[in-house]
């Protein structure tokens, strides 16, 4: 995780990320990557093996954009669409395993709509 020590304690406290790996490891197979970098930079974006999030008073749903992000890396290159043309492919089965962590494994739904395109 890589980001101020308070934003980073902020998402640890809240969030078990390896929680979340597990389970999609489970769902979707295994982690296609190395590793996973976190980056709290004010963004909410994946790339191969690393997500940025923000944990600004602005978005209260960080956990809920750590998990989509994370999502992201099962689908992101895997799908291969084109993410400018048809984003919305990769975009809904984000979408949908993001929802699938939040119903069966903490046991609550999703606060932050993901049809907002700044969080595409
Ligand atoms: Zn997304």
């Amino acid at each position: 995780m890589i980001g101020s020590q308070g934003d980073a304690k902020k998402i640890e406290e809240t969030l078990e990320v390896k929680k979340v790996l597990s389970y999609f490891k489970q769902k979707f197979g295994p982690y296609p990557f190395k590793q996973l970098d976190i980056v709290i930079n004010g963004g909410g974006m994946e790339y191969p093996g690393i997500v940025e999030v923000n944990t600004t008073p602005e978005e209260p749903a960080i956990n809920e954009t750590v998990v989509h992000e994370t999502a992201h890396q099962w689908f992101y290159h895997g799908v291969s669409n084109d993410p400018y043309y048809h984003a919305w492919i990769d975009e809904g089965l984000t979408s949908l395993a993001t929802m699938l962590y939040f119903i069966n494994v903490e046991k609550t739904q999703l606060t932050h709509s993901w049809n907002n395109q700044e969080m595409l």
